[in-house]
């Protein structure tokens, strides 16, 4: 008889175990607890013990979370992978779908039929009163389990690559930003009556902050309102390009939006999905510039028709910011751009669609000194850089000619760098000269050539 460990003993990736630890079990139970809470809430049942309800929930949802992480911090530091390509939840299995669908459910109810979460809002009153003194309303309890997500799945990032201080200092800086940033200030500005108001979100991506009825109604809001209007346009036109020249996109998309910390975060389990096809970089160009164009028309169309006080493009500017409110600002940021994590990947709506995007993009590809540098001669090829590359951008293409990879869509997130085996890309700020280098050495098996 064969004794059962020579059984698991194995040099094939694909008898890769996908067992899951104690711990894991231990978070799966939390999980599906903190699930029933939330069955039972919807359902009404919530309304009496609001605070015992949420505790539950909230307390299960991070314990669940946070003992799936602890295997992380267990033994050496470093990236483990293993099995993601076997496992069901991270290789579009049938619970990957179910997850899809759930979170695609889950935003287009709060988006436009709000009052089927009636019973789960009103457990979030307790909290909402508290910070806001106003009772919650279903965008409180988004952002409550938005910032919950990336807390607990950012302290699950920073176990993964606990080895790695660019990862740790960005993961602490993204939790940083939601917590304080995108959920407490703007709350405790509710609650001293002064306008909701989120200082990490800037026109692009924050489109109404500079279209004229939220300019005019923050200007008569009294002193903070005018200092919010100052801050956005100024966060706009100055500081983005200035950043984006030194640091490239990676200063916004990596290290403060809320969009792109729970893609690093929540969405880190599904990196590899993103598509790698020239199609879809194709594709990826053309959608992220139209909606950065549509914006920009509508916003001008909104300015012309203030000025000329709806004599002109009246109805025709209003009806281009509410198709823009419902096809970007809803549909495609919300619904497709988190809802489809499990299935196409964690940066759907920072790739396709993110107007905030566009801008930094073309500003890193065309005036930044941020690059990434490849060391080609090291190359070994193994594709791990592409395979994790969350924004689908081919690495190991550039890293085989020794190219310096200079893409706009490029966030900065480190994890090509991290998962090479041989040392072979660096992500630095350096001089603009030679930061494009399009005569890349080729090394092929009989010579060594430079394309001139
Ligand atoms: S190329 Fe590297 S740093 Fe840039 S998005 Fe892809 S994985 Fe992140
Ligand atoms: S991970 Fe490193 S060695 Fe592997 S293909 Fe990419 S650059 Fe080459």
């Amino acid at each position: 008889m064969v004794p059962s460990a020579i059984h698991n003993l194995s040099l094939s990736i694909t008898e890769e175990s996908v067992e899951q630890s104690l711990y894991q079990k231990v978070g799966g139970v939390c999980m599906a607890i903190a699930i029933l809470a939330l069955m039972a809430a919807l359902a009404g049942a919530g309304k009496p013990y609001p605070a015992l309800f949420l505790s539950i929930i909230i307390g299960m949802f991070a314990l669940g979370a946070i003992s799936y992480a602890i295997p992380y911090y267990q033994g050496h530091a470093g990236i483990r992978n293993n099995g993601i390509m076997f496992k069901n939840m991270t290789n579009r299995g049938t619970i990957a779908w179910i997850l899809g669908i759930a979170l695609t459910g889950f935003y287009i109810i709060i988006y436009w039929f709000p009052w089927m979460f009636e019973g789960l809002i009103r457990i979030f009153d307790p909290l909402s009163k508290l910070l806001t003194n106003q009772p919650a309303n279903q965008w409180f309890m988004y952002g409550a389990f938005y910032t919950l997500a990336v807390l607990t799945m950012g302290i699950r990032f920073i176990g993964r690559h606990r080895h790695n201080r660019y990862h740790v200092i960005r993961t602490c800086s993204v939790m940083f930003f939601q917590l304080g940033f995108s959920f407490l200030i703007p709350m405790f500005l509710k609650k001293l009556n002064e306008p909701e108001f989120y200082f990490s979100y800037f026109w692009p991506l924050k489109y109404s902050y500079l279209f004229p009825s939220d300019v005019s109604s923050l200007m008569s809001s009294g002193h903070l309102g005018v200092f919010m209007v100052f801050w956005g346009a100024m966060m706009t036109f100055i500081a983005t390009p200035i950043l984006t020249y030194k640091y490239g996109k990676r200063w916004y998309c990596s290290w403060v939006c809320g969009c792109g910390g729970l893609a690093e975060t929540a969405g880190d389990p599904y990196r590899h999905l993103s598509d790698k096809s020239l199609k879809a970089w194709k594709i990826e160009r053309w959608m992220v510039h139209s909606v950065l164009v549509f914006i920009t028309i509508t916003t001008i169309l909104l300015w012309l028709n203030s000025y000329y006080k709806g004599g002109i493009l009246g109805s025709v500017s209003g009806s281009f910011a509410q198709w823009y409110g419902f096809f970007i600002g809803a549909l495609f940021s919300g619904v497709i751009g988190v809802g489809f994590y499990p299935i196409m990947g964690s940066r759907v709506w920072c790739r396709f669609g993110c107007p905030m995007a566009a801008v930094l993009g073309l500003c890193q590809r065309f005036k930044s000194k941020f690059r990434i540098t490849t060391n080609g001669g090291q190359c070994i090829s193994c594709g791990n850089c592409s395979t994790f590359c969350e924004m689908g951008i081919d690495v190991r293409s550039y890293a085989q000619k020794g190219q310096n990879i200079v893409r706009a869509s490029c966030v900065g997130c480190g994890i090509c760098a991290s998962v090479c085996p041989r040392g072979v890309l660096k992500l630095e700020n350096g001089k603009e000269e030679g930061r494009i280098n399009n005569n890349p050495i080729i090394i092929g098996n009989n010579n060594i050539s430079v394309q001139l």
